[in-house]
Order: structure tokens, then C-alpha cells, then sequence
């Protein structure tokens, strides 16, 4: 852990102890996210598409195929489900950094785990309008810390959005595929030659994160991998979560 890792961890510890938080996924009183719901989280297992890392695939997904993603590698840590669906939708709207941190650390070991050579850390923006209205990106709730705890660089202003797209919830991958086309933009002189780790909350078909790690290589970064900490099933698209 990195000092800076450290001192964020022990603020939140001190926080906690001063206003006593309650958690994120089941309401007890006295954590942020509390052991039950920890060892409930259903963590992905394989198979997976090796590509996409959508559950249930041995080898290469139809999607992948159809329409190969921009991304070197999308992992999630785990299914989108609850008590990860109630946590996240704190993070969203309730502006819960601290469980931020909490949930980051879930994500450590699971990046170090995939062992892929990342560089530097993006998350995914939101638009300037979503930015205005909400105050805060809640993706850089726990990818901040991430990059703390992997001693990695935080690049929060490498990616902007061009556009105010509409919400993906309710559209067919297809839909999804063309509502964020050339919906960024990235900073050539932040991420040239580099080996970027992009984060976001939750991943349904991966096109938000094909589309960013797309304009990210026309910026002239050497690969892109992509985690999320959630994975919702694309067989159910039009999910609950408007990312
Ligand atoms: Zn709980
Ligand atoms: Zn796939």
C-alpha cells in the first residue's frame, strides 16, 4: 500500500469512527459495507468470453465476434446483483466516497489478480451535464482509490464526454453500440504510448468502455483494459442501471 493509500484508508477509519455510516448494502448500522454483504457478492467465475469477459462463454462470444471490442480485456469483479445493485446505486446518488474506498479495496486484489501490464488509470467520465446536475463522477469514488492502493497513476481528466448521450437502459446492444459511437474524446498528451487500466461501476455489453478505449487509442495509448466492478446480464438488457 502506498502512503498516500494509507492516510486515505485511515481518513475514512477516522470518519467512521466520529459519524458512524451504515452499510451500503444491507442498512446495519456501524459499517460502510459490512462482512455479510461482502461474502454475499456473487464474484464472477469462468468461463468467460476471453475478450468481453461475459459469463458463460468458453471461447470468443458471438458479440465479440460480430463486432470485436476496442478493448485489449474486460474483466468485472462481479455479478450485478444485490447487495453490489443497492451499494452502487448508493455510490450514484448519495455521494458515499467512503464506501467507495471500501469497495476499491475489493478491487486490488482482483486487478492484481488479472495481471495485466497497466500504466495508469482512467475512469469513465460522465458528460458535463450529468457532472453539473450530480456534483460528482461516482466512478472516481473507488477508481481513485484504486489507483492509490496500486500505486498507479490517476489520469481523471484524460477522457471527456463529446456529447450528452441518452441513457443506455432499454436499448438492444445494437442501439447501445451506435448511442455512444465517437461519444469521446482523450488527451493525447496523458495517455501517448501508454498502457491504460479504464474503470467504470457496472458493464452490460462493454460498449461504453469499447467506445472510450477507442478514442483512447486514436490518442495514441498502447492498450487498453477495462474492469468494472459489475457485470449486469446482457439477456436482460433494459436492466435497471443507467450508466
Ligand atoms: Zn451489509
Ligand atoms: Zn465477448
Amino acid at each position: 500500500m502506498t502512503v498516500q493509500a494509507h492516510l486515505y484508508h485511515w481518513l475514512w477509519g477516522t470518519l467512521d469512527a466520529l459519524f458512524p455510516p451504515r452499510c451500503a448494502g444491507c442498512g446495519r448500522e456501524g459499517t460502510r459495507w459490512c462482512e455479510d454483504c461482502q461474502r454475499k457478492v456473487q464474484v464472477l467465475k469462468p468461463p468467460l468470453c476471453p475478450h468481453c469477459g461475459e459469463p458463460g462463454f468458453e471461447s470468443l462470444c458471438p458479440s465479440c465476434r460480430q463486432h470485436p471490442p476496442a478493448f485489449t480485456q474486460l474483466r468485472a469483479w462481479s455479478l450485478y446483483a444485490d447487495p453490489i445493485r443497492t451499494a452502487l446505486h448508493q455510490l450514484k446518488y448519495r455521494r458515499n466516497l467512503g464506501l467507495g474506498e471500501a469497495l476499491a479495496l475489493s478491487l486490488v486484489d482482483f486487478v492484481r489478480s488479472l495481471n495485466w501490464p497497466v500504466e495508469a488509470i482512467v475512469p469513465i467520465p460522465l458528460s458535463q451535464k450529468r457532472y453539473q446536475e450530480r456534483g460528482y463522477n461516482q466512478v472516481a469514488t473507488f477508481a481513485y482509490p484504486l489507483a492509490l492502493h496500486l500505486g498507479l497513476p490517476y489520469l481523471g481528466h484524460a477522457l471527456h464526454r463529446t456529447r450528452d448521450t441518452r441513457s443506455q437502459v432499454g436499448l438492444s446492444a445494437h442501439e447501445r453500440r451506435e448511442n455512444v459511437h465517437n461519444a469521446f474524446q482523450a488527451r493525447e498528451k496523458l495517455v501517448r504510448g501508454k498502457q491504460i487500466l479504464l474503470v467504470d461501476d457496472v458493464a452490460t455489453t462493454g460498449s461504453t468502455l469499447s467506445s472510450a478505449a477507442n478514442a483512447l487509442l486514436i490518442a495514441g495509448a498502447q492498450a487498453v483494459y477495462a474492469v468494472t466492478l459489475a457485470r449486469a446480464n446482457s439477456l436482460s438488457l433494459g436492466g435497471t442501471y443507467d450508466a
